[in-house]
């Protein structure tokens, strides 16, 4: 077990261990099954861990996971105020059904108003530059938050949902700053989510009995037709690429957008 990590205490001179530890623990997700994974990373870092929801079909298993590990993990939804009304159902759902409460985090006051001042409220679908602007100001800056002084951060991507996220690992010291990431469905399918969520029962947003497999903001949002991949359709307006919606830290420790590809 190591300490770690907070942008304050950080050394690093620290960063070889938590390279390794991060190495170590993704060699063993790789034999584990995610409660297994879920109890690794939990065993293997003393400060908070912390599970970012956005409560679409992954996070929704893992939720469960999480409950079923017995573990002690904070629960954290970046709010970004436009959100689906079915996504606040199904948050509320969720905490009724496992006895959790989901943190909210808010962008912040100012720079919501500064935002909307400059480029009107739905300004992100006249250029990207726009849209990545109203991107950082609702969730990357919102996100830094959350991980303020965490050690570890678990996230439902899965490898299969676009080209980015394939070359992911299961665990990774993001940023070089001792922020262990752990990705516990990285290698599941979308057929072996539903199953267990048909299977336990969870709660679902019903906005998947209605096409939609990626549920991000609601402007940014629609659903995809039979054969189109699972973030076609996420700003799909855009030309430039960048349907990748992950958040991710990078070599500064702050978080930025992947860069790329359905
Ligand atoms: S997904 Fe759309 S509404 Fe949500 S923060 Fe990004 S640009 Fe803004």
């Amino acid at each position: 077990m190591f300490r770690n990590s907070n942008f304050d205490s950080f050394c690093a001179a620290d960063r070889p261990l938590y390279e390794s530890i991060a190495q170590v623990l993704d060699w063993q997700f790789r034999y584990f099954q995610p409660v297994e994974r879920i109890k690794a990373l939990v065993g293997a870092v003393a400060g908070r861990v912390v599970f970012t929801t956005s409560f679409g079909l992954e996070d929704q298993a893992l939720t469960h996971l999480i409950v079923e590990s017995g573990m002690t993990v904070e629960f954290v939804t970046l709010d970004t105020g436009r959100m689906f009304p079915q996504t606040y159902d199904v948050w509320e759902a969720t905490e009724a059904r496992y006895g959790i409460r989901v943190q909210p985090v808010y962008p912040q006051a100012h720079a919501l108003e500064d935002l909307v001042a400059t480029q009107g409220i739905n300004g992100f679908r006249r250029h990207i530059t726009q849209r990545k602007a109203c991107c950082a100001v609702r969730k990357l800056e919102p996100l830094q938050r959350a991980l303020d002084g965490v050690a570890g951060w678990i996230t439902g991507v899965r490898a299969e949902q676009s080209v980015t996220r394939s070359g992911m690992a299961f665990v990774s010291d993001v940023g070089g700053r001792g922020l262990l990431k752990a990705n516990p469905l990285l290698d599941w399918t979308r057929d072996q989510v539903v199953a267990l969520v048909d299977e336990h029962a969870v709660p679902r947003n019903k906005l998947h009995d209605h096409g939609f497999l990626s549920i991000g903001c609601a402007p940014c949002t629609r659903a995809v037709q039979p054969g189109e991949a699972e973030r076609a359709g996420r700003w799909w307006w855009e030309t430039e690429g960048s349907q990748e919606c992950g958040l991710h830290i990078d070599a500064d420790g702050r978080p930025v957008r992947a860069g790329i590809s359905r």
